[in-house]
């Protein structure tokens, strides 16, 4: 668990100036981590951390060899392509180069002649991945989009009984991940049979969508056959980021049982390039509260700290852009917004269950939390919520209606920390546009 220590501090500036704009995203008490280089060039990937609008190049500070101990160690893992050597490190090194870092970047430091010329704008900047991702499990943890979705399939018994004790999740591809920017064809595959067929319908996907949600990094892993304990579990999370499990809904219905999702999930998955580190997120915890009457999880998967600080207040929206809406710079219309705080289960609780039967995680393995959506109107994070499986499509600001996605579509996502008195904390965003069918 982090705690809250002078990093924190809501009245920290920095002497990069773009981080003290109010609401900018990017501040000193943020600091999250990517992978970039120089936009249009063949310059190596390397680490970066964000601050205000530019970003501060990891692997070239780590030349000048600025610290000692924890944060000397941790800034040399940056002396490569991906986040993995540092993710592979302890929460106590991330600690103290958050710490270092947080020093460095305020008025009056000793290095800010050093650091200045390793300062690159975001806006020329292009990202990778930020790590090699080994393994990619997406769960289910949003009560209210399994019952919504249950609703669909299984009006008489939308929420099967497992639900309430079991993070439910399916391990899903990793190769097919891409940073935000990433595009893909429309995927191709089977459907069910129509009503008088005698074969399953084949062809481009008639129903794409987006789920919308948080991406949890793993960070130093587990031996295989040791579990780690709830207490343990944050400890081995290195931060979040955004996520977008597109999804092939004609597939889906098709394919589902009895195995789960398979070849619906495996086309495309887009995540942010920038991954907040959960210290910076410790000012937005929030106990983690089951409603009375339902039941408490298994002692493996609750203890005292996990109750008083284990949910996140991390705002979500969606929003959408056409082909038409780009050709006549219409605003993207925002599709819903939501919380992660109403989730059902938590990421400590997601780390343990993932490991309880002794899977081993790796530096770099990826969650995604499931389809955030709230309790209300508005806070669907699917379009399969939203239009109710396109049968009440939705009216777009330049009056364009959706059901579900076409081609040239653009999903944006955004995620944001904000509270009063205190610096918005920004996840940044995550688009990924949809081509034609490659067929
Ligand atoms: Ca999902």
């Amino acid at each position: 668990m982090s705690f809250l220590n002078e990093t924190h501090d809501p009245s920290l500036e920095s002497w990069v100036a773009s981080a003290n704009v109010a609401d900018n995203g990017f501040p000193i008490q943020n600091l999250p981590f990517a992978t970039f280089r120089v936009a249009g060039t063949n310059e190596a990937f390397r680490p970066g951390v964000a601050i205000g609008s530019q970003i501060l190049d990891l692997a070239a500070l780590a030349t000048y060899q600025p610290w000692e101990g924890k944060a000397g160690e941790a800034l040399a893992a940056c002396q490569s392509d991906t986040l993995n050597p540092l993710m592979a490190l302890t929460q106590a090194h991330w600690s103290a180069l958050r710490l270092a870092l947080s020093r460095a970047l305020r008025p009056g430091s000793d290095l800010q002649a050093t650091l200045e010329p390793l300062l690159i704008s975001q806006a020329g900047a292009e990202y990778a991945l930020p790590a090699t991702i080994g393994d990619y499990t997406d769960f289910y943890i949003s009560l209210h989009h399994a019952t919504k979705v249950g609703q669909q399939f299984r009006p008489d018994n939308p929420l099967l009984p497992n639900y309430k004790w079991v993070p439910i999740g399916y391990h899903g591809r990793a190769s097919s991940i891409g940073v935000s920017g990433q595009t893909f064809p429309r995927p191709v595959g089977q459907k069910r049979p129509a009503a008088d067929a005698a074969t399953p319908g084949f062809g481009p996907c008639e129903r794409l969508d987006y789920e919308l949600e948080l991406g949890v990094f793993v960070g130093q892993g587990n031996k295989q056959g040791q579990p780690i304990t709830i207490d343990q579990a944050e400890s081995h999370v290195f931060g979040l980021c955004i996520l977008n499990d597109w999804s092939a809904r004609d597939l889906q219905a098709w394919e589902y049982q009895p195995l789960g999702p398979f070849l619906a999930k495996n086309f495309a998955t887009t995540i942010s390039p920038w991954v907040v580190t959960l210290e910076a997120l410790a000012p937005f915890r929030e106990p983690f509260e089951r409603p009375a009457d339902d039941p408490q999880p298994l002692p493996y998967l609750s203890d005292d700290t996990n109750r008083r600080q284990g949910a996140l207040n991390i705002q979500l929206d969606v929003q959408l852009s056409t082909a038409k809406s780009r050709a006549s710079d219409t605003e993207p219309t925002v599709l819903s917004s939501s919380n992660f705080r109403d989730a059902y289960w938590n990421i400590a609780q997601l780390v343990t269950h993932h490991t309880v039967t002794g899977c081993n995680l790796q530096p770099g393995d990826l969650f995604g939390t499931g389809t955030l959506s709230g309790p209300d109107k508005g806070e669907e994070g699917s379009l399969l919520e939203l239009t109710q499986a396109g049968k009440q499509p939705l009216t777009l600001n330049n009056g364009e209606k959706r059901g579900f996605l076409e081609d040239d579509d653009e999903i944006i996502m955004r995620a944001w920390c904000a509270k009063e008195g205190y610096p918005r904390i920004s996840l940044g965003s995550c688009a990924g546009r949809v081509l034609p069918a490659a067929v």
